[in-house]
């Protein structure tokens, strides 16, 4: 691993080695009803985001793939923030997560340990490694996959 954290701070830096080495919610999902594939060829970060969405309401997050130790860790940090949720409110937090990552900090938004991923816009080719899981779960909610959907 040659990561290049600079000067991130020492606790962003454990937090996002922690779920790199030991990736939440990492593994297929069997009863997903929506599904992507996310690649950022920049840095050859490759992943699946796997949901079940149910009533408007994400029951279950899980991703697989290898990639850089930041998008292993937005990977993970993303499927325990989303677990729970209603589609709306991911999707809402998928816009604040992606205007936070690139541009400035949303106004009134609590980002909790995602506020961790915030380090990457001081390294320009390194926020792709970070949106990529982020993207994947968009576009996985978007597309209603090849399962039937109830809702
Ligand atoms: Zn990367």
């Amino acid at each position: 691993m040659t990561e290049q954290f600079g000067d991130l701070r020492e606790l962003y830096q454990e937090l996002i080695f922690d779920h790199n080495r030991h990736p939440r919610n990492y593994h297929e999902l069997p009863d997903a009803n929506r599904q992507a594939e996310g690649y950022n060829p920049l840095c050859g970060d490759r992943l699946t985001v796997y949901l079940r969405v149910e009533n408007g309401r994400v029951e279950d997050a899980s991703f697989v793939g290898h990639g850089c130790a930041i998008s292993t860790a937005s990977a993970s940090l993303m499927t325990e923030a989303v677990k729970g949720q209603p589609v709306e409110e991911v999707e809402a937090l998928f816009r604040d997560m992606h205007a936070m990552l690139t541009d400035a900090h949303p106004e009134g938004r609590d980002f909790g340990k995602l506020e961790v991923l915030s380090g990457v816009r001081e390294f320009p080719a390194r926020v792709k490694c970070a949106t990529l899981a982020w993207h994947t779960l968009h576009n996985a909610i978007a597309t209603a996959g090849d399962v039937a959907q109830t809702e």
